[in-house]
């Protein structure tokens, strides 16, 4: 019998997992990687500020997908499959050692990225993959039992089983790739930005952070707590690119233009902050309000909301009248933010949108629309949060696409 030809068209993550996935399972399948540009692995190299957050240290795959705004609900069978434990595993049965940082992110324990792109080339050359840079796929189609596919240098090739790994579909060719096969193409939108504010009395702030905020957009019914940076532009964060993501249609549809509130201190009810009122009364009487922070508000911060509350330069802890302290805690507890535009996270950031998530099948990666053809990655309309969570989902959908490929009788 004649090698069956299992070809991967795209090297990112999903694509060299799937096809070093797809080798080491089947060693008498012909197993081709076609890149289009020179260099395999882009984003893996420049992922992580070039540390590589390779996944997260969560290992409930329950818990896992409540990190994904999209495509969450899919992904919990695949986990129970391939999860992050299973990826520390990978790397570490390939020489490679994961370490946990605080938040739970998980990198390389060289903290550089080339560790792990050297990994995968690495596994890859010893499974046998024929790995093809240069090589842009301008079609593909169906003929009979098998897949023809005709590159950018009119070189034409043929497939029995072929995956679709091309990224994220703000670059079209995958997702036209995958249309032509029948699919829907969810419209690609950004995900994880920053956001453009109009208040210049805050952006003045810029480089300030703030440890534990929360920040609402009551039209959307979102509301996230967390670390916040004030910009030259508006703000970032890990709570923003939250926010960001889990409503990044909705802001895309509103044009990025919404009321943001800003609860600065949320760990402070009313009550609490009676008591704390009158306990600068007593200690810090004689001070300016101003000079006098509460909920360890950066000083400039502090200062600035004090003035955006009315209570004037000089008023000091003992003369704060109760309607001046009400005031306080209204701009404490909901200052409004004209959100203008966004800017993508420059550390990391995906597309939310791609191939409609019930055309595929999540035991197999396989397309509901054509047989053996398959999808893995970000080409999906799947997108997680930054902290690991878009490349687990690239594994994840690699390693099911290569087995499936590999061994269609064992498909299950
Ligand atoms: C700056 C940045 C940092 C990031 N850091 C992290 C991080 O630390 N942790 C994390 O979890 N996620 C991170 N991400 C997200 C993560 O990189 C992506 O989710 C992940 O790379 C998706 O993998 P993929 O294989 O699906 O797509 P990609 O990595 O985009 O790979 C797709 C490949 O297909 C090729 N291709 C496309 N069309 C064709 C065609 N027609 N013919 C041939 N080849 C084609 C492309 O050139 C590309 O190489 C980051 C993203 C960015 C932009």
């Amino acid at each position: 019998m004649p090698p069956r030809r299992l070809v991967i068209i795209g090297g990112g993550a999903a694509g060299f997992f799937a096809a070093i996935t797809a080798a080491e399972t089947l060693p008498t399948a012909r197993v081709t990687l076609l890149e289009r540009s020179l260099q395999v692995l882009g984003k893996v190299r420049i992922s992580g500020g070039g540390r590589c957050n390779v996944t997260h240290a969560c290992f409930d795959p329950r818990e896992f997908v409540t990190h994904y705004p999209r495509g969450g609900a899919e992904l919990i069978g695949p986990l129970h499959r391939f999860q992050a434990r299973d990826t520390v595993a990978w790397f570490a049965a390939r020489g490679v050692t994961l370490k946990t940082e605080a938040d739970g992110r998980m990198f390389p324990v060289s903290d550089s990225s080339a560790t792990i792109v050297d990994c995968l080339m690495q596994a890859a050359r010893r499974a046998g993959v024929q790995v093809r840079t240069g090589c842009e796929v301008l079609t593909a189609r169906r003929v009979g039992e098998v897949f023809s596919l005709e590159l950018a240098t009119t070189e034409r090739i043929a497939a029995d089983d072929l995956l679709l790994a091309t990224g994220g579909c703000r670059v079209p060719s995958g997702a036209q790739l995958a249309a032509g096969f029948g699919h829907t193409i969810v419209p690609p939108v950004p995900s994880l930005f920053a956001f453009h504010l109009a208040a210049p009395w805050l952006t003045e702030l810029a480089g300030t952070s703030v440890g534990a905020v929360e920040i609402r957009v009551a039209a959307a019914g979102l509301c996230e707590r967390g670390p916040l940076l004030v910009t030259h532009w508006g703000l970032s964060g890990p709570a923003v690119l939250r926010l960001s993501a889990r409503g990044a249609r909705r802001f895309h549809d509103w044009k990025y233009q919404f009321p943001l509130l800003v609860n600065w201190w949320p760990a402070c009810d009313a009550a609490q902050f009676a008591i704390e009122i009158q306990s600068r009364r007593r200690t810090d009487g004689a001070r300016l309000v101003k000079n006098v922070p509460l909920g360890n508000l950066p000083a400039r911060l502090w200062e600035t909301l004090v003035q955006k509350s009315g209570v004037g330069p000089a008023v000091r802890w003992s003369a704060l009248t109760r309607t001046q302290a009400e005031q306080l805690r209204g701009q404490l507890a909901r200052t409004e933010l004209p959100v203008v535009g966004q800017s993508l996270n420059r550390e990391e950031f995906v597309t939310c949108g791609g191939v409609e998530l019930s055309e595929v099948d999540f035991a197999t990666m396989e397309s509901r629309r054509c047989p053996r053809l398959h999808f893995a990655g970000e080409l999906l309309n799947i997108d997680g949060l930054t902290g690991g969570f878009n490349f687990q989902a690239a594994w994840t959908t690699g390693w099911l696409a290569g087995r499936a490929m590999a061994a269609p009788e064992a498909r299950r």
